[in-house]
């Protein structure tokens, strides 16, 4: 087929020339899709996204005439694809649909431990000649009560590095998960999981139900001082009120690889830019917030997973294969999968 990768960066070609093997013919362009570039992809029969790329009815409209048949996500989120016109446009979607929930979950204790160890400051501090121990204590993660909120494939990687780590396990999701339960964690409601938990972690996909999950009444519930980790996305916690939280020094810590109007900033070299978005400008004043740009993801194997499922995806609608990564507009009322 032919393919044009958007929001591309040299990464992604050296991943997906090694998985393709000159199976599919690829264009790489760094450019996203937006309304005034969807024009890029006419002639393509497929179109491979990743986050960043907006594909709303307009863009989808675009391609659509252009001639697209297929887009191939190269992420597991489907959240910034509109699903239903794409389904009316006749439109395929497929997605990566896990490839490392290890990156994601260890990245998430890397900021929890990031955190509550203060290793951001620590660096700076001996690479200036101060040597001090003062403001940087932390506690003992062992014994402590972390709370997971989706426990899928990555929040189920994360609950296993918890529970060799001897913390006690609180979940909140819809479908428990038998691995989860049987690291002993607990399933609870949402309220008893935030007030009971000394460190939560997002990972739970974005959607209309879901969005501003985590909002200044949700902020409220947790304890004072208690650690927020997002490696989800941005849109689950309203940036406002988590701000907020912040400034009243009623949450401990903050670790974000997300964020909600991160499409503008992220996947950029911004350095002589100046940056207009004054929540997140605010965000990063915070010495007790970590903010890295949706690098959860970004393993070796990861981008060797997302290549060669992407080739597959490729390789199975070519050939009108029905393969389990097709995403589905979901039914008005229905229950998530
Ligand atoms: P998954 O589908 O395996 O698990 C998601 C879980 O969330 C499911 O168990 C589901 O039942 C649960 N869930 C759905 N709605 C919920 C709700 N309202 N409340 C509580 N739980 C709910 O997905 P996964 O592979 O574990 O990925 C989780 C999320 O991580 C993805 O949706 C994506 O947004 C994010 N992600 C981020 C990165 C990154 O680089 N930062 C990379 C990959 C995935």
């Amino acid at each position: 087929m032919r393919c044009l990768v958007t929001s591309s960066r040299p990464y992604d070609q050296e991943s997906l020339h090694a998985a393709n093997q000159g199976r599919h013919e690829f264009s790489f362009v760094e450019t996203p899709l937006r309304e005034d570039t969807a024009v890029i992809a006419r002639g393509y029969q497929a179109v491979c996204p990743f986050v960043d790329d907006t594909l709303n009815s307009a863009v989808l409209e675009a391609l659509a005439q252009g001639g697209t048949l297929l887009l191939a996500l190269r992420s597991t989120g489907f959240n910034h694809v509109d699903l239903p016109t794409a389904e009316r446009l006749g439109l395929t979607v497929m997605r990566v649909r896990d490839y490392s929930p290890y990156a994601v979950a260890e990245f998430a204790l890397g900021l929890m431990l990031t955190l509550n160890r203060h290793l951001h400051k620590a660096y700076n501090r001996v690479r200036e000649g101060n040597f001090l121990l003062d403001g940087l204590l932390g506690f003992d993660m062992h014994g402590k009560t972390v709370g997971l909120i989706g426990t899928g494939k990555i929040g189920a990687a994360l609950a296993r590095i918890l529970h060799g780590m001897g913390c006690r396990l609180l979940g909140y999701d819809p479908y428990p998960n038998p691995i989860c339960q049987s690291l002993g964690m607990q399933y609870v409601s949402l309220d008893t999981l935030l007030g009971e938990s000394r460190i939560v972690s997002l990972h739970l996909p974005l959607t209309p139900d879901t969005y501003h999950l985590i909002n200044a009444e949700r902020l409220a519930r947790m304890p004072q001082g208690a650690l927020l980790i997002n490696t989800s996305r941005g849109a689950l916690i309203d940036t406002s009120a988590l701000i907020a939280a912040l400034k009243s020094r009623h949450l401990g810590a903050v670790g974000l690889d997300v964020y909600e109007e991160e499409a503008e900033l992220y996947f950029h070299n911004l350095c002589d830019d100046i940056i207009c978005d004054d929540t997140f400008a605010r965000l990063l004043t915070f010495p007790n917030v970590v903010v890295t740009g949706h690098q959860a993801f970004f393993t070796a194997e990861a981008l060797h997973t997302i290549a060669a499922t992407t080739i597959t995806n490729l390789d199975d609608f070519a050939a009108g294969r029905e393969n389990g990564n097709i995403v589905h507009a979901p039914t008005p009322g229905a229950p998530h999968p």
